[in-house]
């Protein structure tokens, strides 16, 4: 395989927390977590910032345990925030925006028609606007896949929210990983006939994403899918300090 000196050199997982969610059948292990590249030209692009301290969850939500949020998996990384150059922003769903407000040197990518409807005040983003809605922000607004740098690749999948993005990362070793991000929570939800999840908006779209996923795991020979709240297979994985290459 040629290695662009650009592309991504190392991938980390950043586990923010876990929980155990009851469900009718059984309990559930979830995991909240954020992702970060470091680039071979020494760049690092940061995927989501998890949820905000300042969070306060409904009084009958599970209990969050293992909480480390993503300003101390960086500085435990020897980074600061001004150290991130890119932020992919998936979408602003509490518990993937609730730093944001962190990184003001960053460029913030965004899909345009999320980046839209959050901004129009839907009420599903506004536990965690006060940190993406910062005029000291820079969004760069994008429409569909794209190459953000040589080997990480911006899928838009829609159906969670709209405008979601999932990432495609080519690491030299590893070969391509995908982060479903919430596309697929689960991995028993990634497969062409899957159900929603609780909150997922579109139906429809969502099993297009789910599709367009399977196809490009297929083509490109994807020999690892993280899924984005899976705490079961999250346990398997190799989790910050910890990393892919
Ligand atoms: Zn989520």
């Amino acid at each position: 395989m040629t290695v662009n000196a650009a592309g991504p050199r190392r991938l980390y997982l950043f586990q923010l927390s876990t929980a155990t969610v009851p469900t009718p059948k059984r309990a559930i292990e979830m995991v909240s977590g954020c992702y970060l590249i470091e680039t071979g030209d020494g760049k690092h692009i940061l995927i989501d910032s998890g949820l905000s301290d300042d969070f306060e969850s409904p009084p009958a939500a599970p209990p969050v345990e293992n909480e480390q949020n993503v300003l101390e998996h960086l500085a435990a990384l020897g980074l600061h925030p001004d150290d991130i150059d890119i932020l992919v922003c998936s979408h602003f769903d509490v518990d993937h925006a609730g730093y944001h407000d962190a990184f003001t040197k960053a460029e913030l990518i965004v899909q345009r028609k999320h980046y839209e409807q959050a901004r129009s005040g839907h009420p599903r983003y506004a536990g965690a606007r006060v940190h993406w809605d910062q005029p000291a922000l820079q969004y760069r607004l994008i429409d569909g896949d794209y190459e953000l740098a040589p080997g990480v690749t911006l899928l838009e999948t829609s159906g969670h929210a709209p405008g979601h993005q999932s990432v495609l990362v080519r690491l030299p070793q590893t070969g391509p990983v995908l982060l479903a991000i919430d596309a697929v929570v689960m991995q028993f939800l990634f497969n062409p006939d899957r159900v929603p999840w609780p909150i997922d908006d579109n139906e429809e779209q969502l099993r297009a994403s789910t599709r367009k996923l399977l196809d490009l795991v297929e083509r490109e020979h994807v020999g690892l899918v993280v899924f984005g709240h899976d705490g079961a297979q999250w346990k398997t994985l190799k989790k910050a300090p910890e990393y892919y290459d």
